[in-house]
């Protein structure tokens, strides 16, 4: 059954949209028509803005305990309703049952709860000289997220924002937003003073542009693709809004001479593949020294086998369909391009995956012999499409590594820890896994160069949302 929506979460409440234009979700595992949500207007982008503003006083005036503690309910209530919550993402971005409830689902449920011990421990005010440095909400946040971890990109910007004592309006993405309106139920539920947490859903040139552009709107944080980020950075500059961006990659994958190399491959296989290569910091170039070119080319080949797709929520495969039929055909154009440009393919392509006809599926795709200067090398696919590129000498990889637009993440494989830290430190990303290391939801996160500006998550992520004014005393 379709999942119908028709409201906007406005000032503490649900409103009913002003436009019988409905945008499209689809299941991403079947291609079928899974959810319609409204399409906002100007006038209801700007509803939800007034609101916000309106609130901003008394908000940021609650203590922070009391907002810590809004928080933590709604971190209990994710969590209750995880299993529901992960089946919807599943349906709309097409990443397994298996994985979502954790991934999808259990982040963003530790980050609000994580921001709402912040605000509880934060050190508010302290002292420098004749002054008190006094910490404050930056005002009212537009936040506007993408599909790929919907909930918790949205989770990124909502609970630090309303931790810091920021209101908000959240422009979710219109490819995976029902997410996003069962967390406005789950805001409503708990009582949130109303306009503190404002939604709208819609197209990003109409409501996504409407909300950077209000005046009240004091700061913009923005995940999504480059292009986007851009449009988004020239609206606010006219205004001088404090913008936060998190944006594309193109991430490199060093495998130094000496590492393990029955670890490397298999674990950036993974880290390519994971939600079929729709995350922004996926390790999509593998760099390997060229007299393991060989070597590394079985080994890929044979760790990918254990990434053939089925479906996300039957299925008991890492990966499943990519999220939209737009994205498929984005994905398989790269591959063609690839093959064009003279890289060698040894596993995958661009015909649909067995038995997999309907739904959004491609086939898990390694080339190898790839040049950096290549078009698959440099732009970000965005789906189970990794590259390698052998290097001769490890200033070549380190060059290699940095010669892209992009700065959001990197991995090194080294013989020893101390090594790869060394070669970690020349990259110019703003998170590097070494050997290995995995995901940690408390270190920041974002890009250097066009991946972005600001970073999310922890102490970082938190201080985004807020100013430091200083009073000096007499
Ligand atoms: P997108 O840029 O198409 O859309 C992202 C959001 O921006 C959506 O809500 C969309 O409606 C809105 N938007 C689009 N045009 C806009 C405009 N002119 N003004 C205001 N808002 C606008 O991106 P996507 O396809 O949803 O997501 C994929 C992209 O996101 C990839 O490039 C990926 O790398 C990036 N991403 C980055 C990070 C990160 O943390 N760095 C995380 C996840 C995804």
């Amino acid at each position: 059954m379709t999942i119908v929506r028709d409201s906007f979460y406005i000032n503490g409440e649900w409103v009913k949209a002003s436009s019988k234009d409905t945008l499209e979700v689809t299941s991403s595992g079947t291609g079928e028509l899974y959810a319609t949500i409204p399409s906002g207007t100007v006038e209801e982008a700007n509803e939800a803005v007034e609101a916000a503003a309106a609130a901003f006083t008394s908000w940021s005036n609650v203590s922070p305990k009391e907002r810590g503690e809004f928080l933590q309910r709604i971190s209990e209530k994710l969590a209750e309703r995880a299993d529901e919550i992960a089946l919807n993402i599943s349906n709309e971005v097409g990443m397994p049952l298996m994985l979502a409830k954790g991934i999808q689902v259990g982040i963003p449920t530790a980050t609000f709860a994580d921001n709402a011990q912040r605000a509880m421990e934060f050190t508010w005010e302290e002292e420098v000289g004749n002054s008190s440095l006094v910490r404050e909400p930056v005002g009212v946040v537009a936040a506007i997220t993408p599909w790929n971890y919907p909930l918790h990109q949205i989770a990124n910007k909502v609970a630090a924002s309303l931790a810091a004592g920021c209101t908000v309006v959240l422009k979710p993405s219109e490819v995976a937003p029902i997410n996003a309106f069962l967390l406005a139920d789950i805001i409503h539920e708990v009582g949130l003073p109303k306009g503190v947490f404002n939604m709208v859903t819609g197209l990003g040139p109409v409501v996504g542009e409407a909300i950077v552009a209000h005046p009240k709107t004091d700061m913009v944080s923005f995940t999504g693709s480059t292009r986007a980020g851009k449009r988004v950075m020239e609206i606010a500059s006219q205004m001088v809004k404090r913008v936060s961006l998190e944006l594309g990659g193109k991430s490199a994958n060093i495998i130094l001479e000496g590492a393990d190399l029955t670890k490397a491959v298999p674990d950036g296989i993974f880290k390519c593949y994971l939600n079929s290569g729709q995350t922004c910091s996926a390790l999509t170039r593998m760099l390997v020294p060229r007299s393991k070119l060989s070597e590394v080319e079985d080994l890929a080949v044979a760790a990918a086998a254990g990434f053939q797709p089925a479906d996300p929520i039957t299925g008991t495969s890492f990966i499943g369909p990519l999220v939209s039929a737009a994205q498929q055909q984005r994905v398989k154009d790269y591959i063609k391009k690839g093959v064009d440009e003279g890289a060698r393919i040894i596993l995958g392509g661009t015909d649909a995956p067995e038995g997999l006809e309907k739904g959004h599926y491609v086939q898990p795709t390694i080339f190898t012999d790839v040049k950096n200067s290549m078009t698959i090398a440099q732009e970000e696919i965005f789906g189970p499409v990794l590259s390698i590129i052998p290097y001769d000498t490890e200033e070549e990889a380190v060059a290699i590594a940095n010669d892209s637009l992009y700065g959001l993440a990197g991995g090194v494989w080294a013989e020893s820890d101390e090594k790869a830290f060394e070669v970690a430190r020349k990259i110019r990303t703003g998170q590097v896994e070494i050997n290995g290391g995995a995901f940690n939801i408390f270190a920041p996160f974002g890009g250097y160069k066009q991946s972005g500006i600001g970073r999310e998550l922890g102490k970082y992520g938190f201080e985004e949302f807020l100013e430091v004014k200083a009073v000096q005393h007499g």
